[in-house]
């Protein structure tokens, strides 16, 4: 059997749609073997992505407005989650954390070494104010 080759199609795909699309408009990536992180075989899917924000991963169908790119014989990572990083202080520099997301890196769990801002509301709020605007 050929392996599938290992691809990150996502941040390639969200940088196309974010560069390309409005917030209301949709990428799927079809037919690609999903890695969703939790353990389980790879299985065929799609990944939706509207503006900055992965919709949906799963099997389902592209809507008629939805760009539509082919996954198939590639894999696909929506996204991976860090549960152990030192960036709490790293954020501060780096708000658009661009250093997690050119590793495909979507979510950081920081204080993993048992340590963390006090009061933390304070440094929760100096990042939303780092941060760029939602769409
Ligand atoms: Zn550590």
């Amino acid at each position: 059997m050929k392996r599938p080759r290992l691809v990150s199609l996502l941040a390639a795909a969200a940088l196309a749609a974010a560069s390309s699309a409005g917030a209301s408009e949709c990428l799927v990536i079809t037919g690609a073997f999903v890695s969703d992180g939790s353990g389980r075989p790879l299985r065929r899917g799609s990944i939706r992505v509207c503006g900055e924000e992965i919709q949906a991963v799963g099997t389902f169908r592209p809507g008629r407005e939805d760009r539509v790119v082919s996954g198939r014989g590639l894999v696909a990572a929506p996204g991976f989650i860090d549960i152990h990083n030192h960036s709490t202080d790293g954020l501060a520099e780096d708000p658009l954390a661009e250093s997690q997301i050119s590793q495909r890196i979507t979510t950081l769990v920081v204080g993993a070494d048992g340590e963390s801002p006090w009061p933390l509301s304070e440094y929760l709020d100096a990042r939303r104010q780092l941060s760029p605007p939602s769409t």
